[in-house]
């Protein structure tokens, strides 16, 4: 590779040059699996077009090197980091000082450097959540369906709870996270009392119950496991089974967390049954700005260059 081509970054949004010298600065994305994230393209754009000599990439990193990745990072001055799957839970305990945010809702998706030499763990992965919900006309959801309880899950649940909604039944696979998931919950919200009206939380396990019936009863369905992403283990699946979705009802608001492929098979399926869908690229692009406000102290952050880097980078594919 020729020196010049070591040194500049392409910017397909802008069409522009950015120009990577001996004093730009690193951000990124700790995640396993990597590729498919789309955190590096909307945050370069909104870099650029705020001037801030910092380049984000997309870091793999596996559960037993998370530690070692994280102290080298900081040492190296790393401006800020997001965390994702499957790493929102176990980064929590390498953080040094929590936000109440992240406190509540007992996972991470952004740390930021603190002055006392280590990182400071945050979650905007809620407001995220919510700004394709509380941005549509009608968001008042009664009977909610959530799919996964690892990390993503937990912020799901805390905006939920802002939404007022009546009912969550939480799905997942494995019955030990889930009884996990549910006694942190329980700890978090029901035993400290944080709750002025408590929605009526119940798990189950996918080896134990048909769901055919919460699927026709709920108004919101949320799919926080990475079925459907983009990647070699999940791509072109849909969650459960393709049988059980003939249960949908129109009207029925399907939310994937997944933005990547866009649509996702399972949000197919949901607009040949009628049905409203939200992918994740609304949350991304929401939770991305906010971190990257905490990062850089910067409040007017370029959403509208975010996206039409995120857009861009789908119509290339297509
Ligand atoms: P975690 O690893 O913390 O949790 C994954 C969840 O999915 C667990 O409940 C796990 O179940 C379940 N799961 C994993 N593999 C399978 C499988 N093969 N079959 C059934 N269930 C499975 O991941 P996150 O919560 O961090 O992320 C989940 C997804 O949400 C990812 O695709 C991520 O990219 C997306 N996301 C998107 C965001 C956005 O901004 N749009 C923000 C946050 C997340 P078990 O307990 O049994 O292992």
């Amino acid at each position: 590779m020729v020196p010049e081509q070591l040194t500049k970054q392409f910017d397909h949004a802008n069409k522009k040059t950015m120009i990577i010298s001996a004093k730009t600065s690193l951000v990124g994305v700790l995640g396993n699996p990597i590729n498919h994230s789309l955190s590096p393209t909307i945050h370069n754009a909104a870099l650029q077009e705020m001037n801030l000599n910092w380049c984000y990439l997309a870091i793999p990193c596996t559960s037993e090197n998370l530690e070692t990745a994280l102290k080298g990072l900081k040492v190296i001055n790393c401006k800020g980091l997001n965390i994702t799957i499957p790493h929102k839970i176990k980064a929590l305990k390498y953080c040094t000082e929590i936000s109440s945010i992240a406190q509540e809702v007992n996972a991470v998706n952004t740390l930021i450097p603190n002055k006392a030499n280590g990182w400071t763990g945050d979650n905007t992965d809620v407001k995220g959540f919510l700004a394709p919900l509380i941005s549509a006309k009608k968001y008042k959801y009664k009977n909610v369906l959530l799919m996964g309880c690892g990390g993503s899950a937990k912020a799901v649940i805390a905006g939920l709870i802002q939404l007022n909604v009546e009912s969550i039944v939480v799905i997942n696979r494995s019955k030990e996270s889930l009884y996990t998931f549910l006694t942190d919950i329980d700890q978090n919200y029901i035993q400290n009392n944080c709750l002025s009206s408590k929605p009526k939380i119940n798990g189950i396990s996918l080896k134990d119950k048909d769901i055919s019936e919460y699927i026709k009863n709920s108004d919101l369905i949320i799919n926080a496991t990475p079925i459907g992403m983009m990647s070699k283990d999940f791509d072109q699946k849909v969650p459960i089974d393709e049988k059980i979705w003939s249960n949908l009802k129109s009207g029925t608001t399907l939310y994937d967390l997944v933005y990547n492929p866009r649509p996702t098979k399972w949000l197919k399926i949901g607009v040949k049954k009628d049905c409203k869908v939200i992918d994740g690229l609304d949350m991304l692009i929401a939770q991305g700005a906010e971190s990257l406000s905490l990062w850089s102290g910067i409040k007017d952050i370029p959403i509208k260059k975010m996206r039409e880097a995120a857009e861009l980078h789908f119509a290339n594919i297509r």
